[in-house]
């Protein structure tokens, strides 16, 4: 089978043992490869009700069928495993150059269960893997641990390529719910708290080596088809764009549409959003196009300050949603302070855009009197505190690491709260952007802007941003294509050029297989059915789809709102696309 390997590494961190298995060719070709894989395989393997941090559930590694070849965007992986912080399905992606290490070790997934007695290392190679000893790693930060773990553990082995490493952090060894999977310094799989998943099996380092390749069903056709790709996108203005100025462009673009979340979500912009644009700090700081390996897009940003009190300060970001949710919810105004937080979290192993919701709701617990921090808008140093106390599981940081649920509830301000299963909303507001609310809604692992990017065609007028009407059938178009995307592992940023018609030519290339749109719609239905029957069987019912009731009683200063009616209306029309009955279960 062509675009496969046909075979995964279990390992069992228990008993220090692993197996290789073939992979029925029939799985590969119902679900393809990435979140199809993924899925399939965490389905099958957790048991129902596993514990998140338990030794039962799985924490799954997964490349697709065009990371290591000439197609354009495809150097990424995915984790897949159950959230300790939702309690339901979990799916993170990165890029960098780590995803091809991790191809070339020769495995369409690696599934790790059980857990360890003490700190490991594992070395993952196509015979296998090896099992370390990693006391001398464990309470490293994230950027040590991934030197020292790739400089040590990697093996001088003719053929084989360089070693690659994904690491976790001290917020990760402490169970930090939403800490995240490093690679490359600053790329992560970030979201819904894969990395607590790798610290409950003191799991502090996976490094990745080998000499495999994926075999193409038409190589010379693959490499003609890049090649043209790379001729089109080099002149498409999106890309242009994100060159030059990465994801912080989003932040006037937000700000203008007001639909950037501000103050704790009481506000769709605020006045200091010039201090924090990408204009300015390209303007003030030292900050150059990067880019993942077989990219001609380069999104990321290497950025050095080039003055302030944290001079000198390199890092690659930050990200829009960094941006929003520190600059944004937490009203803070210096960009220096911003990219300060940015690397704190880096090196901690916490997603920013969970640890910026908490950092505000924390605040607003202050100036409610329900907390005694003395924490207010815009003060950086605070946030940066509890930060460190997050990941120290120290101080109120011992109960912000359980989570917003809980942490709102102790505080008594879970009608304040804004999450959805418990995770977080990105930066796009969803009563200015009402597509944005469906996805929210319904993707899987909570609150989610990367399933179907639907803020896209509300910002660009594909769709009017405020109506209702239609809005489910554009989505699901989205998710649909998207949910491929994930099986390929593709990045997001080309979803403007890998259109159906591009993805059809793109997977016969690779695969061989059918590649119809109609028969690559029927699969990523496939994939979506999976997850909902995972997260059916872990509890999930209609009303955990639903959008916090904040978001329906409150409106933006504006006016703008989305009610509790349009929403259920969304929904249905959604579960009826999706062809799942009325209460969200399936037929
Ligand atoms: S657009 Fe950005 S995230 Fe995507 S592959 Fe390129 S550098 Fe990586």
């Amino acid at each position: 089978m062509f675009g496969f390997y046909g075979r995964i590494l279990t390992v069992d961190l228990t008993n220090r043992k692993y197996s290789i298995d073939a992979l029925a060719p029939e799985l590969l070709e119902s679900v393809l490869g990435g979140k199809g894989l993924g899925t399939s395989l965490l389905l099958s393997r957790n048991p129902a009700g596993a514990d998140p941090l338990g030794p039962d559930n799985r924490l799954i590694f997964a490349t697709g069928p065009f990371c290591g070849g000439p197609v354009w965007g495809g150097s990424r992986y995915g984790v897949f495993t159950k959230s300790p912080l939702t309690g339901f399905y979990a799916e993170s992606y990165s890029g960098g150059k780590v995803p091809e290490a991790i191809d070339r070790a020769g495995f369409d997934a690696v599934v790790i269960e059980g857990a360890s007695d003490r700190p490991v290392a594992l070395a993952i190679h196509p015979e296998g893997c090896a099992f370390h000893d990693a006391s001398s790693l464990w309470g490293m930060e994230t950027y040590d641990a991934e030197r020292a773990a790739r400089d040590s553990l990697g093996v001088d082995k003719p053929g084989f390529g360089a070693p690659g490493a994904v690491v976790i952090g001290p917020a990760g060894e402490r169970l930090v719910r939403y800490a995240l999977i490093a690679n490359d310094f600053w790329r992560c799989a970030g979201r819904a708290g894969v990395g607590a998943v790798m610290g409950s099996k003191r799991l502090k380092a996976v490094v990745f080596q080998g000499d495999r390749k994926r075999g193409l069903a038409d190589p010379r056709g693959v490499r003609a088809y890049a090649s043209e790709f790379a001729k089109a996108g080099k002149e498409n203005k999106g890309v242009k764009a994100y060159k030059a100025y990465g994801t912080t462009m989003m932040v006037a673009l937000m700000n203008t549409a007001g639909a950037f979340p501000a103050k704790y979500w009481s506000q769709g912009s605020c006045d200091h959003w010039q201090k924090i644009s990408g204009e300015t700090f390209h303007k003030e700081h030292d900050v150059t196009p990067h880019a993942c390996l077989k990219c001609f897009m380069a999104c990321g940003r290497m950025a050095r300050l080039t003055k302030g009190r944290h001079q000198g300060l390199q890092l690659e970001g930050p990200e829009y949603e960094t941006i929003y949710a520190f600059g944004g919810l937490c009203m803070i105004e210096e960009m220096d302070e911003i990219v300060w937080l940015n690397d704190l979290c880096d090196r901690l192993g916490l997603d920013t855009i969970t640890a910026g919701n908490l950092c505000a709701l924390a605040i607003e617990a202050c100036r409610r009197g329900k907390l005694d921090l003395g924490l207010d808008y815009g003060d950086f140093e605070g946030v940066g505190r509890l930060i460190q106390d997050i990941a120290a599981r120290s101080g109120h940081g011992a109960l912000m690491a359980e989570g917003i649920i809980p942490t709102a509830e102790a505080w008594g301000l879970s009608d304040l709260a804004i999450h959805v299963k418990g995770m977080e909303p990105p930066g796009y507001d969803p009563r200015a952007l009402k597509g944005m609310g469906l996805a929210y809604g319904t993707s899987p692992r909570g609150a989610c802007h990367l399933r179907t990017t639907f803020y896209k065609p509300e910002l660009a007028g594909f769709i009017p941003a405020d109506a209702i009407e239609g809005k489910a059938e554009m989505l699901t178009d989205y998710e649909d294509r998207l949910t491929i995307f994930d099986t390929l592992i593709l990045c997001r940023f080309y979803r403007d050029m890998y259109t159906w018609e591009e993805l059809e030519k793109a997977v016969g290339l690779v695969t061989g297989l059918d590649a119809s749109r109609e028969e690559l719609r029927r699969k990523a239905a496939r994939v979506l059915n999976l997850t909902r029957e995972f997260n059916l069987r872990e509890g999930l019912t209609a009303k955990d789809d639903r959008l916090p009731g904040r978001l329906h009683r409150e409106a933006l200063p504006d006016g703008r709102s989305l009610t509790a009616a349009e929403m259920e209306t969304l929904l249905a029309d959604y579960y009826r696309l999706r062809g799942w009955k009325a209460d969200g279960t399936m037929a």
